[in-house]
């Protein structure tokens, strides 16, 4: 049992927002679109990790979340343009605010959890902390 291994695709456990280093433990304790705003916790509660590594760490999560903007902003006046073929800017306008509220919630969970998959060095998936008792240093 001990030598068996864990391994935990990539994929799932980020749509699922789950720890980068084991992929078991939840990054957020709340849903997304919940009523009580999201809430992060601040380790992992299978492998220990302390998901801010740093005071002010998830401020880089904002260069993450504009680009996602800007990513969507692009994508729905496309999707306007393409579709309608209108020359309203005020239909351009309305339709990105209200991708930009409706979205809010999406960005800001999937722009920290983008943050600790992709782009924070030396955080690395461990199949070994996967297993499942929890890891105990
Ligand atoms: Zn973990």
């Amino acid at each position: 049992m001990e030598s068996q291994k864990f391994k935990i695709a990539v994929w799932p456990s980020f749509l699922h927002a789950k720890c980068p280093r084991c992929r078991r433990g939840r990054i957020f304790a709340n849903s997304m679109y919940g009523f009580g705003g999201q809430k992060m916790n601040a380790t992992c509660d299978h492998c220990h990790l302390t998901y801010e590594i740093e005071p002010g760490y998830f401020y880089v999560a904002m260069f993450v979340s504009y680009a996602m903007n800007v990513a969507e902003f692009i994508t729905a006046v496309v999707a306007i343009s393409v579709l309608t073929g209108s020359n309203n800017p005020w239909l351009y306008v309305i339709v990105v605010l209200a991708i930009s509220v409706i979205l809010s919630p999406f960005n800001f969970r999937y722009s920290r959890v983008i943050l600790l998959y992709w782009l924070t060095p030396g955080l690395h998936y461990n199949p070994e902390l996967s297993k499942d008792k929890p890891f105990n240093q």
